[in-house]
């Protein structure tokens, strides 16, 4: 089961991301939702795009507010604050093939969670 976790993309992030992917579609990317299967970890990772043959690949990458901070904001009536503000990350793509060869594992080097493509295979 994939991560349900989503992100409205912030406007600053959204030019970050066209200065390393100028043909990106800003439309698209307005909203992500994290690529990982559910993970014991706060980061939440959505993957934008292969950053041309560099094995790399550009992630927005936020973070789940803790219960504490919850709590802190209704008590002070304001809208939900990530904890750490969402930020563009380029990462190492991982390099795990499935058994069958015929999928590869698309997440960041040191996903902590299944290889993607456990979820076809
Ligand atoms: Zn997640
Ligand atoms: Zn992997």
């Amino acid at each position: 089961m994939t991560c349900p976790a989503q992100i409205v993309v912030p406007k600053p992030l959204l030019a970050e991301i066209l200065q390393h992917l100028p043909d990106a579609d800003a439309a698209h990317l307005s909203w992500l939702t994290c690529d990982f299967d559910l993970h014991p970890h706060r980061d939440h990772y959505g993957y934008v795009d292969d950053i041309g043959a560099t094995e790399q690949a550009l992630w927005i990458v936020w973070t789940d507010e803790t219960d504490e901070a919850d709590e802190a904001d209704e008590a002070e009536g304001t809208e939900d604050t990530p904890s750490s503000p969402p930020r563009v990350s380029v990462e190492r793509i991982c390099p795990s093939k499935s058994p069958s060869s015929e999928d590869a594992c698309w997440l960041p080097l040191r996903h902590g969670t299944p290889h993607s493509w456990t979820r076809y295979e």
